[in-house]
């Protein structure tokens, strides 16, 4: 039996420039995908209009070519998936696998678990607003190559979620998890701020029958005192006038050491050949300027 080829993914959302810490999921994920000889596609996660800055999709995708990432064939968009997104749903409705729910954010708790107030009906006089996903008791934890297991129940911590809004809009744990399955995706790396999420999505995989991909999570960028950077840092734009520097700060934040004074050919060369995901640290702190530029 042959293994199944890699399939890796970066996938951006549009809501403004490359930052320091998109720019080191997309550098993670290209290498992990690349030195297993496997694909890196390209995915816009432009689903959520009110939040998107207009330009910045194509200003993502040309930044990733001046420094030296290509994906393998063409990007996909979110926005054109929105039939594919309805079937899902629809799909979950049909198998009593999700309701609709009337209830507004103030009817919500505190702590933002889902009471399941409309799991057996919407209460009389209210009208339906979003979709919910039935989550069951099940235990969804996972192995994660870089945080190790990560144990998790959203029966316990989220609840019953939604997976189409109030305003029409679809949730981004089910595009998502819809679109890997779509793409053939078989490696997720991704920041740790998505770490939460992954028992949603593999709760969601499961009801699909959907094959649950290889999960690596990166660690965020934070400050020295270890809090998170201030979003004028975290969002400061990748400085493209240096595209050397900029991958050579991301490869050191993820604690690969290469040599200085390379061109950008050879330092993808060099990454290619030396990527070690052994050496990527769980958690990172230290700002990113303060790293020295190979
Ligand atoms: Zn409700």
């Amino acid at each position: 039996m042959s293994p199944v080829p890699v399939v890796g993914r970066f996938a951006p959302s549009p809501t403004g420039d490359l930052h320091f810490g998109s720019l080191v999921s997309a550098v993670g994920s290209y290498l992990e995908a690349r030195v297993s000889g496997g694909m890196w596609l390209l995915r816009i996660e432009d689903i959520d209009p009110p939040r998107e800055v207009a330009g910045s999709a194509g200003r993502i995708i040309d930044d990733l070519h001046r420094l030296g990432m290509n994906p393998d064939g063409p990007v996909l968009y979110q926005s054109s998936r929105l039939g594919a997104y309805q079937d899902a749903v629809d799909t979950l409705l049909e198998a009593g696998l999700a309701y609709a729910c009337a209830c507004s954010r103030k009817d919500l708790s505190e702590s933002g678990k889902y009471a399941g107030t409309c799991r057996n009906g919407i209460p009389p006089g209210k009208t339906p607003r979003s979709i919910r996903f039935r989550v069951d008791a099940g235990d969804y934890t996972f192995y994660d190559k870089l945080q190790g297991t990560v144990a998790g129940s959203p029966a316990e911590t989220v609840g019953d979620f939604i997976i189409r809004r109030a305003d029409g809009l679809f949730a981004y744990q089910l595009a998502v998890v819809v679109d890997d399955q779509f793409q053939g995706v078989t490696q997720v790396v991704r920041g740790a701020d998505l770490l939460d999420s992954t028992n949603r999505q593999i709760c969601l995989q499961k009801a699909f029958g959907f094959v649950t991909p290889q999960y690596m999570h990166l660690p965020i960028v934070i400050s020295a005192d270890g809090k998170k950077l201030s979003k004028r840092v975290r969002t400061d734009p990748v400085n493209l006038k240096e595209p050397v520097s900029a991958v050579g700060q991301a490869l050191q934040f993820l604690g690969q050491s290469p040599p200085r004074g390379l061109s950008l050919n050879d330092l993808w060369e060099w990454a290619m050949a030396y990527w070690d995901s052994d050496q990527v640290p769980r958690v990172k702190t230290g700002l990113p300027c303060a790293a020295t530029p190979p």
